[in-house]
């Protein structure tokens, strides 16, 4: 199962992906996620990409293009993988059908999780991260435990401004591919991204017939 996560940045794609990975017994692959942890380790790919993630844009297609082709091979991915925040742009998009052309692979589907900005930018404003794991929790709906909310912190581009910036890139450039895909003959499911965590995830399997 090759499936595409679409939406906001803070819609879901994370969570969701996580659990939907686990379920399917697929790899989720994060791309923003492999670029923090490039970022963390201090790489050149992270020292390439930290500016742009810093100021809510996107990073140059042809630095993600690698890291997807790289996580695709790997074993883990045999069976399909959960792609979170990846395509990004149409040109993404027709890379990845090339990229799943010479694998001999292809597409099952596309998730998308609604949610409207003003939900956006409050989520985002209490989103806080652990450090160590990478884990996220919500100040509110998601507190983090006694002993992780003493280090859990705030991504620099989840900052108000950045992520309405964040906002403004992936209504221009990202939400164009729902049209992308809604052209080609892959099912694209929406599913309304603002219901509770676990509802959300049962309304994907089930629109996936899981
Ligand atoms: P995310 O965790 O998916 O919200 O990504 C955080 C940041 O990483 C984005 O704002 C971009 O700067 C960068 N990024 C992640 N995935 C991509 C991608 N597929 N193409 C370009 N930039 C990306």
């Amino acid at each position: 199962m090759h499936l595409i996560l679409l939406g906001a940045p803070g819609a879901g794609k994370g969570t969701q992906g996580s659990q939907l990975a686990e379920r399917l017994g697929v790899p989720k692959i994060a791309t923003g996620d492999i670029l923090r942890g490039a970022v963390r380790e201090g790489t050149e790919l992270g020292r390439r990409a930290k500016g742009y993630m810093d100021a809510g844009e996107l990073v140059p297609d042809e630095l993600i293009l690698d890291l997807v082709r790289e996580a695709l091979a790997d074993d883990s991915a045999r069976q399909g993988a959960i792609f979170d925040g990846f395509p990004r742009n149409v040109g993404q998009a027709r890379s990845l059908d090339r990229i799943l052309l010479e694998l001999r692979r292809r597409l099952d589907g596309v998730v998308v999780l609604d949610v409207d900005d003003d939900v956006i930018v409050e989520r985002m404003s209490g989103r806080r991260t652990d450090p160590e794991t990478g884990h996220v929790y919500h100040l509110v709906h998601n507190p983090p435990p006694e002993e992780v909310a003493v280090w859990v912190v705030q991504r620099p581009d989840d900052r108000e401004e950045t992520v309405r910036h964040r906002l403004t890139v992936y209504h221009d450039q990202t939400s164009p591919l729902i049209e992308y895909y809604e052209q080609t003959d892959l099912p694209v499911h929406h599913v309304d991204g603002t219901l509770p965590i676990e509802q959300v995830q049962a309304k994907i399997l089930s629109s996936l017939n899981r």
